[in-house]
């Protein structure tokens, strides 16, 4: 029987704690306060997960836990939030630890942002957390970027399009197209943008005193990037987020409901799988 509320925030705890008698499973969505550009909200990643948590809530049939709402971006335009990964990481660790106490197993993280920075610590400060406290070994972790599952999505990365641009600017014409402002779309200078394109992480200026790889670098945002948007924008349109929509919904749908089901009979038969190579320490990030 389909849930009443997919938000917890919804539930009462009554309705919370019969929930759990049945189901142990819960989507933590987290974005940021971030830059999309002239013609795109800061709350685009935020809008992305809540979607995509409230379509994939409905196929599990499962809660989802608040937003959070802050991580690290690394841009520096006014209105991006930007929290030391250090600090995020801690706190969905704590989030994790908090309603694993109330006998939640399975954790669905949803990034509704990209950044390779966030991604990669967050990954790897998850899996010591797992190590560190191993009362935690009976709960399935799954940190799964949305587009992991949409090759419509994903197929845009080898395109060169990322942040901003057709993939995002698409979803919003899709799902909320009264907050996208077409009319003020602009890109940065024609060498900027295309140099956004070829690698995504080169608005960032690194510095050093020396040429020694031990150094650690300064960084900031480079002074020539005037709108950051980093893709095809212009190319964007609702049927394509439809699209991704679609597959993100169908695809990670299928993949985390059969997971959920590995998960649980690995519970009850003691089984695990052993890797041997560092396949689990690697990550696809943009
Ligand atoms: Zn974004």
């Amino acid at each position: 029987m389909a849930l009443a509320h997919y938000r917890m925030l919804d539930c009462t705890f009554p309705e919370v704690q019969e929930y759990l008698k049945t189901k142990q499973t819960i989507i933590i969505p987290y974005a940021l306060s971030e830059q999309h550009g002239a013609h795109l909200p800061l709350d685009v990643d935020v809008r992305n997960t809540e979607f995509i948590s409230r379509k994939l809530a409905e196929k599990l049939d499962c809660l989802i836990a608040p937003t959070l709402n802050y991580t690290f971006s690394g841009g520096m335009f006014p209105g991006t939030i930007n929290v030391k990964p250090a600090t995020f990481c801690n706190l969905v660790g704590e989030i994790i630890e908090s309603l694993y106490l109330q006998g939640f197993r399975n954790f669905v993280i949803l990034p509704g942002h990209g950044g390779s920075e966030s991604l990669m610590q967050l990954k790897e400060s998850l899996r010591i957390l797992k190590w560190l406290n191993p009362t935690l070994s009976d709960a399935m972790i799954l940190l799964t970027q949305i587009w992991d599952f949409s090759p419509t999505w994903f197929n845009m990365f080898d395109e060169k399009d990322y942040h901003a641009a057709k993939a995002e600017t698409s979803l919003m014409l899709y799902w909320c197209p009264e907050v996208v402002r077409l009319d003020k779309l602009t890109m940065d200078e024609d060498e900027v943008a295309e140099r956004l394109r070829q690698d995504p992480d080169s608005y960032q200026l690194r510095e050093s005193f020396t040429e020694l790889p031990q150094e650690i670098v300064q960084t900031s945002q480079r002074q020539d990037v005037k709108l950051g948007v980093m893709g095809y924008p212009e190319e964007a349109s609702a049927e394509i987020g439809r699209r991704i929509e679609t597959e993100c919904i169908e695809n990670g749908g299928n993949a985390i409901l059969q997971a959920i089901a590995d998960a649980d009979a690995a519970r009850k038969s003691g089984k695990r799988i052993v890797h041997d190579n560092g396949a689990h320490l690697k990550i696809r990030s943009v």
